[in-house]
């Protein structure tokens, strides 16, 4: 089945237009304290970045670890917002955290790739959403269903979101390889090829696990076409409060977004 969502773009952050090629959206894994945050936006915004990402909530694998700052570092992201004139974007995995985001006059959000994979939380998001017109970006499910990730899209478009695109983040898998999660280009390219409008962003951060693999990740996905990336960068990438192997600073990410080759987007 071919799908038509009338997916609208963002005209004002040049969002999906393919001579802005690719859009980046950078910003810490996590929240960690307004400094770290304050500090990562402003060598961001220094070298060249629009649009901030940091998790506030973070899913995590395993109990015990950093879990993030909650609802504390929302006021953090909107003066970021105020001063620097910086987007902010941040994972949603809740109703509680959408009301919470759009109380705080968030600019955009995601849905994680654990979530995705839940339809009843993604169904609660797209209820709490109802209405309000932000860009809602979607990671892929962790594992490679792309019935899942076309779902996730529908359940939103089914309650009045337009502005949407998707995040391919990789794929678990039990055997260890070379990145942390396979990335299985067919599947992203198989979702636009049935969701056609949908613009394709990649996060090389969490398909390569370790800030070596970002460079060939990313370019990788230029290659295929993709619109735009989300890395992870922190102002002090080994001190990371979660992920902090694959995190760069923002100067490197400069690097690699100079060094990437961009080729006429496939039809
Ligand atoms: C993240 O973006 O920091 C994150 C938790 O990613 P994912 O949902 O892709 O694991
Ligand atoms: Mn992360």
């Amino acid at each position: 089945m071919t799908y038509q969502l009338d997916i609208q773009p963002c005209p004002e952050w040049n969002l999906f237009t393919r001579l802005q090629r690719p859009l980046v959206i950078a910003g810490p894994c996590s929240a960690e304290s307004e400094e770290q945050l304050f500090e990562t936006a402003t060598l961001l915004k220094n070298n060249g970045i629009e649009v901030l990402r940091a998790g506030i909530w973070k899913p995590r694998t395993r109990p015990n670890c950093f879990e993030g700052i909650g609802m504390k570092g929302l006021p953090w992201l909107q003066h970021i917002q105020k001063t620097l004139g910086l987007k902010i974007s941040t994972e949603v995995a809740n109703a509680h955290h959408v009301e919470a985001a759009l109380k705080h006059d968030i600019d955009m959000l995601w849905i994680g790739a654990r979530s995705t994979a839940n339809p009843f939380a993604v169904q609660e998001i797209a209820e709490a959403l109802r209405g309000v017109d932000i860009p809602v970006f979607v990671k892929n499910p962790v594992n490679p269903d792309i019935e899942l990730w076309i779902g996730a899209f529908e359940r939103l478009y089914l309650r009045g979101i337009k502005k949407m695109g998707a995040i391919h983040r990789g794929f678990s898998s039990y055997n260890s390889a070379r990145y942390r999660n396979t990335p299985q280009w067919q599947i992203p390219i198989e979702l636009k090829r049935r969701v056609k409008q949908l613009p394709l962003f990649c996060d090389p951060s969490h398909i390569g696990g370790h800030r070596e693999y970002i460079q060939e990740i990313s370019q990788k996905a230029m290659d295929l076409g993709f619109d735009g990336l989300i890395v992870e960068s922190h102002v002090h990438p080994d001190c990371a409060l979660s992920d902090a192997a694959q995190q760069i600073t923002p100067v490197q990410l400069k690097e690699i977004l100079e060094h990437l080759v961009i080729r006429e987007a496939h039809p």
